[in-house]
């Protein structure tokens, strides 16, 4: 894990639970409140901005061990990003 990330602190866009970031509502998670971007994985490195995720390369998103509602989560996020 490189220095410079930091649990709390979102490795691409570095917001953090005191700000976070706000997202699109339309068409976010169903039952989700996301207005504002969660943490995606445990460690709290990458949150669900859209842009964020797809900064990640696929790989190592598949190395983070995430729980089936995190995936989830993630494969919104994935779907929001623009092509
Ligand atoms: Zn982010
Ligand atoms: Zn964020």
């Amino acid at each position: 894990m490189s220095a410079s990330v930091m649990s709390g602190v979102c490795r691409v866009c570095r917001c953090t639970d005191e700000a976070p970031c706000v997202l699109n509502a339309g068409g976010y998670v169903v039952g989700d409140a996301a207005k504002t971007c969660v943490w995606i994985d445990d460690a709290h490195t990458l949150c669900s901005s859209p842009t964020c995720v797809a900064e990640i390369p696929m790989s190592e998103l598949c190395e983070m061990t995430l729980s089936e509602y995190e995936w989830h989560r993630l494969e919104v996020a994935l779907s929001e990003v623009p092509l």
